[in-house]
């Protein structure tokens, strides 16, 4: 028997052994015990990374959707797969179990045929947090399309940019949709983003709000009447190892966003066994992550590994500060929650709002926290361990990408030991090497450099649509021979990593390269701060100089500034030392943010910069507001 579950930290580093000493007879064993193919492979793995051109499982045959609902139906046919919890907490959750589950996905997949969407097409999902979303993406997995999921918040050009990227032939979306107390219009948004895509045939249209809506002769459908006369059979399409499963587009905190293309074994072998092992997933358990699936967090950790391991996911609408800030707690209650994985934006906003949201709510069923998405504040992390987890549930800080498809640094829950900021350890079959900037490997602990990949592991992306030369230029050029972050980091005297930010923001103060992160994370020690973000400018004798840009928390009182500055500096002096200490600081509303909570460094930059003339495309940002008024504040 493979170690399917890792169960304490001698067989981490045990299994860990064993899957970077002989990758492809481990990964083997992996995938032949627990997943259900229709043809095994040729080969477990070829790969050049100078091409480059990575395989898994080749020759295999396979349909995920499989091993995601129908090899389940005997033995957890009744069990809930999806737990939907809607918007407004009077309408009632619904409980999808994994043979209605079945039905559904079958239904919309014969759907899908019936409007001319064949193996191999694009279909651009573009729809809220409702079940039609979960069962859109698997029935398009059914029947071998590739789904592109463009989360529900973006406009319309934002929208189009991604439907001509790929050459959508259909979209999916619905009338409207509910967030928190207002609702969106999302059906003329694709009105106005389809004026630019010639290439879309048909809209198929889900009702959530209710709204008039235009529809389109020809072109848009409503969706429930076509399922329910669909029939609830639909054969699975056999795919092979490496047939595209979908494209999903980065967050584009750093640039234009890239599609990026998973692959359907290796995805799936990964992010199945992921799941299972950092957040130590047992039945009958009820997992919640808080993303949305127009994330790769929500396609790996909502949609597939969860249903792969014939897990209760929990799928929820809504935003956290809706009807208030105890609507989190309140889900973890009504549905007894065992993981929870969110990201540390909500962790800062929640702690923001102190503690008595949670003290109405019986917590007690949270067994295992986890955070994604940019490093954790030691604050909030202890935060979120002192009043969340009560310190009895292990934080696991997972650092990945939507390139890596899964998770690749972290801890496993009640397996490694936490250490706050720290995302620790690879996972099993992981391979991290930290690159100088002269392109050589730090060999040893207590090193700091560029975080690269040296070895292949499934999930990785393949390519980028349409530019594969892109793809290579962006990940393969920086160092030979290893997949580049993007990323710095350090590992620690025990050989844990902390991430400190992205290589691109590091900046070099008199010759001393900062990272952001640990700047940041002392920033916010301070009783004052809610959330702070630095950046460099030019500085006649430094190079460049520090810029801080810091929210404060709202306790009603009102603060002296300067004697905040002289404390904020004190702190980094004390805990940095003076090298950090920063030049200006800008009391600010709020941070600009990505729609998936990324504090957007690139136009603060700008703006400390003094250019903001050039800004970019600042409409696709969650808050766009925010940015007139630190514009403003930096005069
Ligand atoms: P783009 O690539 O378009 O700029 P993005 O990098 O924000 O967008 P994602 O793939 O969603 O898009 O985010 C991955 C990045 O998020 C990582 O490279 C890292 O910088 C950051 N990140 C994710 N999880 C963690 C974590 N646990 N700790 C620190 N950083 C994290
Ligand atoms: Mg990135």
């Amino acid at each position: 028997m493979s170690n399917y579950h890792i169960k304490h930290l001698e067989e981490y580093y045990q299994v860990y052994r064993k899957s970077v000493r002989n990758p492809s007879a481990f990964w083997e064993e992996i995938a032949e015990e627990h997943f259900m193919w229709r043809k095994k492979w040729d080969n477990v793995l070829s790969w050049d990374f100078s091409k480059p051109e990575v395989k898994w499982f080749e020759g295999a045959k396979l349909n995920i959707t499989e091993n995601c609902i129908d090899r389940h139906l005997f033995t957890r046919g009744d069990k809930t797969a999806i737990i939907f919890e809607p918007n407004n907490p009077d309408e009632e959750a619904l409980h999808i179990s994994y043979k209605e589950l079945h039905k559904r996905v079958c239904k919309f997949a014969n759907v899908l045929k019936q409007n001319n969407i064949k193996k191999g097409d694009r279909v651009c999902i573009y729809l809220p947090m409702i079940p039609e979303l979960a069962i859109a993406v698997l029935a398009c997995a059914r029947i071998g399309a590739i789904h592109s999921v463009v989360f529900a918040g973006f406009s319309s050009s934002a929208l189009a940019a991604r439907i001509n990227d790929c050459d959508c032939k259909m979209v999916i979306t619905s009338d409207g949709s509910y967030r928190g107390a207002k609702t969106l219009d999302l059906k003329s948004i694709v009105d106005e983003a389809l004026k630019s895509c010639s290439g879309v045939e048909t809209v198929l249209v889900a009702k959530r709000i209710n709204t008039e809506i235009n529809m389109v002769e020809n072109r848009d459908k409503w969706l429930q009447p076509l399922l329910e006369e669909a029939s609830t059979d639909c054969e699975p399409e056999i795919m092979d190892a490496e047939d595209p499963l979908f494209i999903l587009y980065t967050s584009g905190s750093t640039g234009t966003p890239k599609g990026m293309v998973h692959s359907t074994a290796g995805y799936m072998v990964y992010s199945a066994y992921t799941f299972k092992n950092v957040f130590q997933y047992r039945e009958p358990d009820v997992y919640w992550c808080t993303a949305d699936i127009g994330w790769i967090t929500g396609h790996s950790y909502i949609v597939y590994g969860p249903l792969c391991n014939g897990a209760t996911t929990v799928m929820f609408e809504g935003v956290p500060n809706y009807p208030n800030f105890s609507r989190f707690w309140e889900i973890v209650e009504k549905h007894k929650v065992n993981q929870f994985y969110t990201a540390p934006t909500a962790i800062r906003a929640l702690a923001k709002e102190g503690v008595s949201h949670l003290e109405k709510h019986d917590l007690s069923s949270l067994k295992v926290l986890g955070t994604v998405g940019e490093p954790i504040n030691e604050e909030a992390w202890h935060w979120y361990d002192d009043n969340v987890g009560k310190k009895k549930a292990p934080i696991v800080d997972t650092w990945w990408q939507t390139e890596t498809g899964g998770i690749m640094i972290t801890p496993l829950a009640f397996c490694t030991p936490t250490k706050p900021t720290y995302a620790t350890l690879p996972f099993i079959g992981i391979q991290p090497a930290l690159m100088d900037a002269d392109g050589n490997e730090l060999i040893g602990n207590q090193v700091n450099g560029n975080l690269c990949i040296k070895f292949p592991w499934p999930s990785m992306a393949r390519t980028i649509w349409g530019n594969h030369q892109r793809y290579k230029d962006t990940y393969f050029s920086a160092y030979e021979n290893k997949y580049f972050t993007g990323d710095g980091a350090l590992r620690d005297e025990v050989g844990y990593y902390r991430i400190t930010g992205r290589v691109d923001d590091v900046i070099i103060v008199s010759g001393h390269n900062l990272g952001t992160a640990p700047i940041e994370d002392t920033i916010n020690e301070h009783p004052a701060v809610a959330e702070s973000a630095i950046v460099g400018f030019p500085h006649e004798i430094k190079g460049n100089a520090l810029y801080g840009y810091i929210t404060l928390k709202d306790t009603g009182e009102s603060r002296n500034q300067d004697n905040l500055r002289k404390e904020i500096n004190q702190l980094i002096t004390d805990q940095i030392g003076p090298i950090a200490k920063l030049d200006k600081m800008q009391f600010t509303q709020g941070l600009p943010k990505t729609r998936s909570g990324k504090i957007m460094r690139r136009i603060l930059r700008k703006i400390a910069e003094g250019d903001t003339s050039n800004l970019g495309d600042t409409s696709t940002l969650l808050n766009p507001e925010v940015v007139e008024s630190i514009i403003e504040g930096a005069k």
